[in-house]
């Protein structure tokens, strides 16, 4: 047995995210050095020296901050403890790569594997379980030249199985939360066999519990011969985000994974190349527009596609994540969005709705229509939304004109709406995404950002995305 590959998390995320760590404490440290030991392979006894950042401590917290994106300080500072909090797999990040093997061309040498489902879990039905199964392995089979027939009975290269705690390998399961499923890679008797920790919900595909589907098309992943991938958007990242399973389509940077081993699908109709393997949005594009920007609880929000950037105070490097990690029912692509803090609500726009949020908890009542909240029946979509502290007014963006909205009594101002170029002087076109933040207002034009004095209509500078999603290419 080569490696088992211990995976996928919990959404404890929520609770652990929104939790600035400030104090570095002794156990803190503790943890810190067992994490790396157990991830990023430290090997040296080190006592209590870890914040002090003495070698090679400091060797494997930068490398697992850049893994991870994190600023590269060498340090046990809050934003890596953060990371290290977050519950995930249990197989090594230690390679810096988008996707990755486990190395030594460790992968199965034929193309027609077999699997075998040898018991169930209560939680759904049996052909939910059968389907679930089936279709994860399906979305390797699509993009490579892999096949797999089912067994009944005997022993197939991927056994797969439903168990608690101690079930059978060295590697026993930890009850609820935490370790979700894990599998081993290729080789013969267990290697390829995917285990399912039964003390976790699996669902076939609500948002509440852990989507078998998901769970299960990453742990194939390993069974083929993947580790992980440091790309959020990857099925093969080492931490669980719901996706719907209905619309799910295996991301570009897997399809390259698995490829790199097994080659593409040969019975592949070039010309009907089916959806489109999604990309993830990356922070150094400059020609990169953003679909929506905003605060939420101090921090700075930017969307893009499936995916949000977080840029908190603490922090120099925002994180990317996927939209249904924080907020499992939200729409993706949106046009707009905005934080009322007098509310502590947040929003968020797509064609004709609107959802909104307590921080991450859905309010009663939404998703709703525009023109529920009082907006004219005209407008078919917003196309950027901002706050305005001062006057406790929401501004929308609608084509050449804007709103201003009264929250609390649900209308539209008097006097609206007006021409943005009427205040707003210098944009080249649209406004696709606006925000403010430490009293300036940003308007976004196609990749450039506007940054404004509301009151005086005075543009300061014209910047980039770049300005405050840094570009961590280095
Ligand atoms: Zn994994
Ligand atoms: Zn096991």
């Amino acid at each position: 047995m080569r490696s088992c590959s211990l995976c996928i998390v919990l959404s404890l995320a929520v609770a652990v995210y929104c939790v600035p760590v400030s104090q570095v404490t002794v156990q803190d440290e503790g943890f810190a050095e067992s994490y790396l030991k157990k991830f990023f392979n430290l090997t040296e006894e080190t006592g209590s020296t870890i914040r002090r950042g003495i070698s090679p401590v400091t060797k494997k917290l930068s490398e697992m901050q850049r893994f991870f994106g994190l600023q590269i300080t060498g340090m046990l500072d809050a934003d890596t403890l953060e990371m290290m909090k977050k519950p995930r797999c249990g197989v090594p990040d230690s390679k810096i790569a988008r996707f990755s093997t486990f190395g030594n061309g460790l992968k199965w040498e034929k193309n027609s594997l077999t699997y075998r489902i040898v018991n169930y879990t209560p939680d759904m039905s049996v052909s939910e379980v059968d389907y679930s199964i089936e279709k994860a392995l399906q979305v390797w089979a699509k993009v490579t030249p892999l096949r797999f027939t089912r067994f009944y009975s005997g022993t197939a290269d991927i056994m797969i199985s439903f168990g608690r705690l101690s079930h059978g390998d060295y590697y026993p399961f930890d009850g609820p939360g935490g370790t979700l499923a894990h599998a081993f890679s290729p080789s013969s008797d267990i290697g390829g066999d995917a285990h399912f920790d039964d003390d976790e919900t699996f669902t076939f595909r609500s948002n509440r519990g852990y989507v078998l589907f998901i769970v299960a098309a990453h742990e194939f992943g390993h069974s083929l011969g993947l580790s992980h991938s440091d790309d959020p958007g990857a099925l093969m990242y080492p931490t669980y985000s719901y996706r719907n399973p209905d619309t799910f389509v295996l991301p570009r940077d897997d399809v390259n994974g698995i490829q790199s081993l097994y080659g593409r699908n040969p019975e592949k109709d070039p010309g009907q190349p089916g959806p489109e393997a999604p990309t993830t949005p990356d922070a150094c594009d400059s020609t990169m527009v953003l679909d929506a920007v905003t605060t939420l609880r101090g921090e700075m929000l930017f969307f893009k596609d499936s995916f949000f950037w977080r840029s908190y105070p603490q922090s120099n490097t925002p994180q990317q994540s996927l939209i249904t990690n924080f907020w499992p029912n939200a729409p993706t692509n949106i046009d707009a969005a905005y934080e009322n803090r007098q509310s502590d609500r947040i929003f968020l726009f797509k064609g004709r709705r609107v959802w909104a949020y307590s921080g991450y908890e859905p309010v009663r009542g939404y998703p709703t229509k525009l023109n529920r909240i009082g907006l004219p029946r005209g407008v078919r979509k917003i196309d950027a939304a901002l706050y305005d502290a001062e006057s406790g007014k929401t501004l929308f963006f609608v084509g050449d004109y804007y709103f201003s909205y009264d929250e609390a009594r649900r209308t539209v101002d008097r006097g609206f709406p007006k021409r943005v170029d009427q205040t707003f002087f210098g944009l080249p076109g649209k406004v696709t995404a606006a925000f403010q933040y430490r009293g300036f207002t940003y308007i976004y034009s196609g990749p450039y950002m506007f940054e404004y004095n509301l009151r005086t209509g005075r543009l300061y500078r014209v910047l980039r995305n770049s300005y405050f999603l840094r570009c961590t290419n280095f």
